[in-house]
């Protein structure tokens, strides 16, 4: 059975579309058949993975609001992935009035699920429409947390939104669990804050994570479209994606 996780956070900066592709690549090194999603009409993920958001003729917004199938560039580092560009800041606004809206990401998706094991949704920094679609059509949520101060800002408004779609449109929707991010091992507040997203989130509902460290690495190896298991394969970082990866097939 494939499973979608949305990568959801509603702060801007945490890590998400660096995690969609890492977990993406890694994932596939794992034998899986992986397809990552762009929702971002900033698009981060297409330039990460080394498109150039404004040469692509059909993103998510096509499929989303003309029916048509969801782009799908394959093989990316052996990723495939549907890209977004800022088209997709249109789609915000048209699916407010559009039929059906709730369903039409899962409809988007429907007709491909059987192709993938994994398909990771990069969604955007928003509580909005396109991420509220994207939870309808996912199997789980996976919720990136900084290790900062503002760690549990917003976390509310977050829980709320899940707790919405549950209600209202998908009630099968798993919280896989909290991925503390952007850790920086000699900073007492990030240690401070690593501590308390442990023990506040363990018993809530999923798991938390192993966490990422604030690795200067990423800037540079997304600048060179690579995961940074190629961009820099020695880098300790790197097992702990590959960790993450393995707790995925189990969730
Ligand atoms: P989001 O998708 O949540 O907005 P991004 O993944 O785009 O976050 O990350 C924001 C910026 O921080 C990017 O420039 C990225 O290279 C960098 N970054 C992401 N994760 C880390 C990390 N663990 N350590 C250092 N920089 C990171
Ligand atoms: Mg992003």
């Amino acid at each position: 059975m494939s499973q979608v996780i949305s990568l959801f956070n509603q702060s801007g900066g945490v890590g998400k579309t660096t995690l969609t592709m890492n977990l993406g690549y890694h994932l596939v090194q794992r034998s899986h058949r992986v397809l990552l999603i762009d929702l971002d009409p900033q698009s981060s993920l297409t330039t990460f993975m080394g498109l150039e958001p404004l040469d692509i003729e059909k993103t998510l917004y096509d499929a989303l609001l003309a029916d048509e199938p969801l782009p799908i560039h394959p093989n990316i580092h052996g990723v495939d992935l549907a890209p977004a560009n800022i088209n997709l800041s249109g789609a915000e606004l048209e699916l407010v009035t559009a039929d059906m809206r709730e369903q039409r990401m899962k409809d988007a998706i429907s007709p491909i699920l059987s192709q993938y094991d994994f398909i990771l949704i990069d969604c955007p920094p928003s509580l909005g429409i396109l991420s509220y679609i994207s939870l309808v059509a996912s199997t789980h949520v996976l919720i990136p947390i900084q290790t900062q101060y503002k760690a549990f800002q917003g976390t509310d408004l977050l829980f709320r939104t899940i707790k919405r779609v549950r209600s209202r449109a998908n009630r099968e929707l798993k919280i896989a669990g909290y991925l503390p991010t952007m850790f920086a091992k000699s900073n007492s507040q990030d240690q401070r804050i690593l501590q308390a997203v442990q023990e506040q989130f363990a018993d809530v509902e999923g798991i938390v994570f192993p966490h990422i460290p604030r690795t200067t690495a990423f800037a540079d190896a997304s600048e060179q479209h690579l995961p940074l298991a190629l961009y820099a394969p020695k880098n300790p970082v790197v097992s702990i994606f590959d960790q993450i990866a393995e707790i995925l097939e189990k969730i």
